[in-house]
């Protein structure tokens, strides 16, 4: 009796621990799809020209302040980053 009994709390706290993870997962998942692109951490805040919102302040500031000096001379695309990572047009 008590074997089962045992068993059954057993399957009850797995249960559980299951349920509890499914809602850690889809917070974590709501979290992502209002992550910044860029840093994946803080709350998107910048609304593009486009009306596409991708990134936190500090992140499009970055952006912003990076143009034409990101390091590597890659003549062809003189702004790697300023580009909305959902429809890919400038800003
Ligand atoms: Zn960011
Ligand atoms: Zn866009």
């Amino acid at each position: 009796m008590t074997n089962i009994d045992s068993e059954v709390t057993r399957l009850i706290q797995l249960r559980c621990a299951a349920a509890v993870q499914r809602a850690d997962t889809q917070r974590a998942e709501q979290e992502r799809e209002d992550a910044c692109m860029a840093c994946l951490s803080e709350s998107r805040a910048v609304v593009l020209p486009y009306g596409c919102k991708c990134y936190c302040a500090s992140c499009h500031a970055r952006i912003l302040a990076g143009r034409g000096a990101t390091g590597d001379d890659e003549e062809d695309e003189p702004e790697p980053t300023s580009k909305c990572p959902f429809c890919s047009k400038p800003f």
